[in-house]
């Protein structure tokens, strides 16, 4: 598999602005965020697309959901509501094929999305 960006973020090669760390993920801040908070929860394993989670990983899905509830709560954001975003291959825009679950918030957001 190729690497990518988040590879190399997730082993230390390029910097980003951390806001969790654990033994199975990172996350970080969006560098072009979408909403006055966008964090990216990532995880070490460099799965491709969501699409791709074998089942016996998918104990890691609720991981990097619980990850992303814990950083909204941080964040402030809980009360007014977020968004969690999985954008899987080409139709959904997703740019970097290793999994990445985004969190946006701070502002009222439409649905459905564009
Ligand atoms: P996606 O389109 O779902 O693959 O989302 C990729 C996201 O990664 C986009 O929102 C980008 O702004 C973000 N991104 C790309 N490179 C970096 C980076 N070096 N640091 C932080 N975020 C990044």
């Amino acid at each position: 598999m190729a690497d990518t960006v988040f590879g190399k973020i997730v082993r230390g090669e390029i910097p980003a602005q951390k806001v969790w760390d654990d033994e199975l993920c990172i996350a970080i801040r969006d560098i072009n965020p979408k909403a006055p908070t966008h964090i990216l929860v990532i995880p070490r394993d460099p799965i491709e697309t969501v699409d791709d989670v074998p089942e016996e990983k998918k104990s890691l899905l609720g991981h990097l959901t619980w990850v992303a509830t814990e950083l909204a709560r941080r964040e402030g954001l809980a009360k007014e509501g977020y968004r969690l975003v999985w954008n899987c291959r080409a139709n959904a825009g997703q740019d970097v094929p290793h999994i990445h679950l985004h969190l946006l918030g701070g502002r009222r957001m439409s649905w459905p999305p564009g």
